[in-house]
């Protein structure tokens, strides 16, 4: 009898020791006097990485560690370091916060991939959504034709197939469909990613709206140029910085979010739409953002956008990701990325696009 309870003893401590706690991913809950707390996390060997929120804003984990199910990390507020350290138990984590050498404990729970975290939908989208001052509309000269690839650029689409090109969501061959020398969205396929990975850069990239395009406001030709996708490197969910792509040819939408915004932060200087059925350009200059030894942000990304030849961001420092709910934040350190095109799904037709190259710096 005695043996067989040794036995069930061992099963039962080698079961829980080979099941490695799955520490990565979104995690909600209250430390100490009711603070709402989130955090987005991801493990990598012994390393953990990913951000800390609350309600006043998010922070970088910075020098963390995990052993088995239980992990540690530190994030620097107002110049001070402040310890973290949790275990997992399942769907569970409990969490002690150490903030001027007092100690406050709490537990989180796991959030499944689709659900929203309280801070996230405590916020509503309108919040991070204005409307004035209007961006004056200039008429871009006349379209000459596409502009060839220089020698040391990497074509990302030549006009015959989306080979640099793969489904985000599966890892598959592009499912967009390619004829007559371009290629365009097919709704509900998912976003296109590159397979090669970019930091610095520069970027040629035209788009079309349809001749016959409907709808309104951000339901009009709405598409996206994610200049670095992270969500997929770092497996934190709609993580990417974006240019946005809309129809806003005699269509009002929230400045920061109409063509030619860094989306739901910078307006265009000037709305430079071409009208639907004819090419619009841009030429993207992008700095990707560095980040310090410890996992800290460094200096953030910059870009600078050329729509139809006009100038619309000139040398923007991005805020961090692109939020739809919610503030931008840095969230993880990462290094290059690829760069994607969004399926929105607007239920307006699909836009096309064509002439994509990139040079790397
Ligand atoms: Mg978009």
């Amino acid at each position: 009898m005695k043996k067989i309870f040794i036995l069930i003893v061992l099963i039962a401590f080698i079961a829980s020791a080979s099941i490695a706690a799955d520490i990565s991913g979104r995690w909600s809950g209250k430390v100490g006097d009711n603070i709402e707390i989130v955090l987005d996390i991801k493990t990598e060997g012994k390393k953990l990485l990913g951000s800390v929120s609350t309600a006043s804003g998010s922070m970088l984990i910075v020098d963390g560690k995990v052993s088995g199910d239980s992990f540690s990390f530190t994030v620097i507020a107002d110049g001070k370091s402040n310890p973290y350290k949790g275990k997992v138990e399942g769907e569970n984590m409990s969490l002690t916060v150490t903030y001027q050498e007092k100690e406050y404990n709490g537990t989180l729970r796991k959030l499944k991939s689709n659900e929203l975290s309280p801070l996230a939908s405590r916020m509503r989208p309108q919040m991070t959504e204005y409307w004035e001052p209007v961006p004056k509309i200039v008429t871009p000269g006349p379209y000459l034709g596409m502009v060839p690839a220089p020698s040391d650029a990497v074509v990302l689409f030549d006009g015959k197939d989306l080979s640099q090109w793969k489904s985000k969501k599966d890892g598959g061959d592009a499912k967009w469909k390619v004829e007559n020398g371009l290629f365009t969205v097919e709704k509900g396929t998912g976003d296109i990613t590159t397979r090669q990975k970019f930091g610095d850069y520069q970027l040629h990239i035209e788009w079309k709206i349809p001749e016959d395009i409907q709808g309104q406001s951000q339901g009009r030709g709405n598409s996206g140029l994610f200049l670095q996708d992270l969500s997929n490197e770092l497996n934190i969910p709609e993580y990417w910085y974006e240019v946005q792509i809309l129809d806003n040819y005699n269509n009002p939408t929230y400045v920061n979010g109409q063509a030619g915004s860094i989306y739901k932060q910078n307006p265009p200087l000037v709305n430079a739409m071409r009208k639907p059925g004819e090419w619009n350009v841009y030429d993207v200059s992008y700095t990707a953002p560095r980040f310090k030894e410890d996992g800290s942000l460094f200096s953030p990304a910059r870009v600078t956008v050329i729509h139809n030849g006009i100038l619309v961001q000139d040398n923007y420092e991005i805020k961090g990701h692109t939020a739809y709910i919610g503030l931008p934040a840095y969230k993880a350190a990462h290094g290059k990325a690829p760069i994607t095109l969004q399926d929105h799904g607007d239920p307006s037709k699909a836009i096309s696009f064509r002439n994509i190259w990139i040079r790397e710096r």
